[in-house]
């Protein structure tokens, strides 16, 4: 399996630019590395004063060639 990121969101935001538009861009950070994951839309289901704010949720492998998107094992060590 291979550990290298894909370029999926590259080739897809190049052809998204002519529509004016691009994939949503998080930048998450942890130990070691600096992660661009690929967005799952997500929504608050109960609203109003003091419900907590929908989470943030990630996809696991990139949604469009499959490659694992998590840091390889070890890789933190
Ligand atoms: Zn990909």
């Amino acid at each position: 399996m291979t550990t290298e990121p894909c370029n999926c969101r590259e080739r897809i935001d190049a052809g998204l630019a002519q529509h004016n538009t691009r994939v949503k861009s998080y930048f998450t950070l942890s130990a070691n590395s600096v992660g661009m994951p690929w967005p799952i839309e997500t929504v608050q289901v109960d609203k109003g004063r003091g419900k907590p704010k929908a989470s943030a949720l990630f996809a696991s492998f990139c949604p469009f060639c499959g490659v694992s998107l998590r840091k390889p094992e070890g890789a933190d060590a």
